[in-house]
């Protein structure tokens, strides 16, 4: 068995592995968009639909034999893997030969289906399968065992990769101190990964852009938020997180709780819970008693369009809850919000003395993006708080899990780092 890293180790973002087995069968282990471009900015959004030779004359997409449809011999890579269902990690995986089979968990799939409908640009996969968690999965000589990982993605995964008598396990994205750091732990002991032939393992956290912002763990960020929630009565408490990032909404639904308020969600939140209800059953939902959902025109909209008009009353007979009685009570609600220009008008008429704002994304986002929210910060006089706690194993933790791995070599990917540990 052979790996080559086409893209992915020496920065953060536009993973892709190769492996291939003696027999000549091959697969891909992600095949992300890259984040950071060449002048140290931000990769354009645009980046996924733009076509394929354009890519690959460029060096986004590398040049891979057998992947693409322009190629004679493809297809000749047997599947794509997605560890999760993050933009560096499955990005790109549409421009491949779409006979190419993608594979991803459940909660992986149901992320990348409900952006089919909210995002309709967005462009994915032809084929997308489900690959079964921690039992090995043949493709021709390569057999695949995919193993639950924590990380800000739902339902991430590591990939045990075994051919020809050797294995090599990549991590994938993953972390000790989310709400299910117990799969970490649960790696530790594993004896399946216990001296891989290569361990590849993301290093985010080791290098200058991995940083040591933000705070240990999800449950610091919950203790936070009440703390905010219980010293600022009478306002608005809105935390601005990324929709797919359930753990957060986990947090930011304890925290309500803890500090009585109710939990308000957008509808594409609510649409994300609900389609993640079989792999993780106890996330809260918008038929929760104490969760409500702020319609948003255009998400309503998408919803519409995609011939769910039944989900939408549903939600509203349920759950919904107007902007008028926002304005009129928000110290009763602790809302998950977007960064948008319908959200800050809602803060208008709430009025920004009574919003307290909470970034709870990296804080290179607000730095560096002039986002509606930012813009809509600025004018009102209003100063976010930042509480946030990373989705990637703290140096110390990674450090923990390469010495019990024991791999016979470790190789850092997804990381800045000049030099790994
Ligand atoms: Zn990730």
């Amino acid at each position: 068995m052979n790996y080559q890293i086409h893209r992915g180790q020496h920065e953060i973002g536009g993973m892709c592995i190769e492996v291939n087995a003696s027999d000549g069968t091959r697969i891909l282990l992600d095949l992300g968009m890259p984040l950071v471009a060449p002048d140290g900015g931000d990769f354009p959004f645009d980046t996924p639909r733009r076509p394929t030779a354009e890519l690959l004359s460029e060096g986004v997409l590398r040049d891979i034999p057998g992947l693409y449809p322009h190629d004679p011999g493809a297809p000749d890579i047997a599947a794509t893997i997605l560890t999760h269902s993050h933009l560096d990690h499955y990005g790109l995986a549409h421009h491949a030969h779409p006979e190419i089979p993608v594979y991803g968990s459940e909660g992986t799939l149901a992320i990348l289906e409900v952006g089919r409908i909210f995002f309709p640009d967005s462009a994915l996969p032809a084929d997308l399968r489900r690959l079964p968690s921690n039992k090995p999965f043949e493709f021709v000589s390569i057999s695949v065992t995919a193993i639950p990982v924590d990380h800000a993605a739902p339902d991430s995964r590591a990939l045990l990769v075994e051919a020809d008598g050797q294995r090599l396990l990549y991590t994938g994205d993953l972390r000790a101190h989310g709400r299910t750091g117990f799969r970490f732990e649960n790696m530790l002991t594993d004896q399946r990964l216990h001296g891989v032939d290569w361990l590849l393992v993301e290093g985010t956290t080791l290098g200058s852009s991995g940083g040591t912002h933000g705070l240990s763990s999800e449950s610091d960020v919950e203790n936070e938020l009440v703390k905010l929630a219980r010293d600022s009565k009478g306002s608005l408490v809105a935390v601005v997180a990324s929709g797919q990032n359930v753990d957060r909404l986990v947090s930011c639904f304890r925290a309500a709780r803890r500090s009585e308020r109710l939990l308000v969600i957008d509808p594409y939140q609510a649409y994300v819970l609900m389609k993640l209800t079989p792999p993780s059953k106890s996330i809260p939902q918008f038929t929760w008693d104490d969760v409500r959902v702020s319609f948003s025109p255009y998400q309503v909209q998408r919803l519409k369009d995609a011939g769910m008009m039944d989900l939408v009353y549903e939600m509203s007979r349920q759950s919904r809850v107007s902007s008028d009685e926002l304005a009129t009570r928000p110290g009763r609600y602790l809302m998950c919000s977007r960064s948008s220009l319908g959200m800050t008008k809602v803060f208008d008429k709430i009025g920004p003395d009574r919003v307290e704002l909470v970034w709870s994304m990296w804080s290179g986002y607000w730095e560096r993006d002039r986002c509606a929210m930012r813009t809509w910060a600025e004018r009102s006089g209003v100063v976010p708080h930042v509480i946030h706690g990373g989705g990637h194993a703290w140096p110390e933790d990674l450090k923990r899990l390469t010495s019990a791995i024991a791999a016979k070599e470790t190789v850092w990917v997804h990381t800045d780092a000049v030099s790994a540990l």
